[in-house]
């Protein structure tokens, strides 16, 4: 089993889609084959972000490896897929040898829809401050395309909720018609907490050095995952539905194809 964690590329640079890395191991999970590298550009599923699909391939592309599901266990990335059919393969390269140089493909559509889910999520908590909504605070979000919504723990009172879904799909869509570039800066405690207003959640120590996402001028927002590179690109937006149920306020949203 391998130990040593798996640097993650995308935290520096997220719109790389095609890379190299070393192999390091395989590992066989009952039936499922992950392999491990030194280094990815594929997002492992976690923040509220799907996993990245994909390939990888020797440098001499004799050999493809599907990549079907990632996933981080204790700074581990696992990539779970399967070998698949190369144009020729040759005796002797049914699976990748420790130490070889492999290319990584990201599927770059799938992963641009993701982005542009995850970006519009954190659009939306800047919506709601900038409706005055900054009373409630931002909880679990959920960026996947099978439903998206963020959560905030507080209510919003059932006379305003039309208004109030009204409203943050007119403003989000306006910010997106203004654009702003879209920042990802790992920083000291206190340039982080300066960035997000001061806001920082507490599983967020003062050692740490969090990785801050800041969408235009806007707040930032602490966050591993993958976005737009400008607002922009992240295409029209509908409010679908803000639900108030236990004291947690859901806003449920799309992408406008
Ligand atoms: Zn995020």
């Amino acid at each position: 089993m391998a130990s040593q964690s798996t640097t993650l590329a995308y935290f520096e640079d997220m719109w790389q889609t095609q890379s190299h890395a070393t192999f390091i191991a395989s590992v066989l999970e009952g039936t499922r084959l992950a392999l491990i590298l030194d280094r990815t550009i594929f997002y492992p599923q976690g923040g509220g972000q799907p996993a990245d699909h994909g390939w990888i391939q020797d440098v001499h592309q004799q050999l493809k490896f599907c990549v079907e599901d990632v996933r981080i266990r204790d700074g581990v990335v696992y990539h779970y897929g399967l070998y698949c059919k190369a144009q020729e393969v040759h005796e002797g390269t049914d699976a990748f040898s420790e130490g070889q140089e492999v290319c990584l493909y990201v599927d770059q559509d799938r992963r641009v829809l993701n982005s542009r889910l995850h970006s519009a999520g954190h659009l939306l908590d800047v919506c709601m401050q900038n409706l005055g909504l900054a009373y409630l605070e931002p909880g679990k979000g959920h960026h996947f395309l099978d439903g998206p919504f963020v959560e905030y723990k507080g209510s919003i009172p059932a006379t305003e909720l039309e208004s109030t879904r009204e409203g943050l799909e007119t403003e989000i869509n306006h910010l997106i018609n203004l654009g702003g570039k879209v920042k990802a800066n790992i920083v000291s405690y206190e340039e982080a907490s300066a960035m997000c207003g001061s806001k920082l959640p507490s599983y967020i120590s003062k050692e740490d050095k969090p990785r801050i996402v800041c969408l235009g001028e806007n707040f930032g927002c602490p966050c591993g995952g993958t976005h737009v590179a400008d607002i922009s690109c992240i295409g029209k937006v509908k409010v679908t539905q803000i639900r108030v149920k236990k004291g947690v306020t859901k806003v449920s949203y799309c992408l406008a194809m």
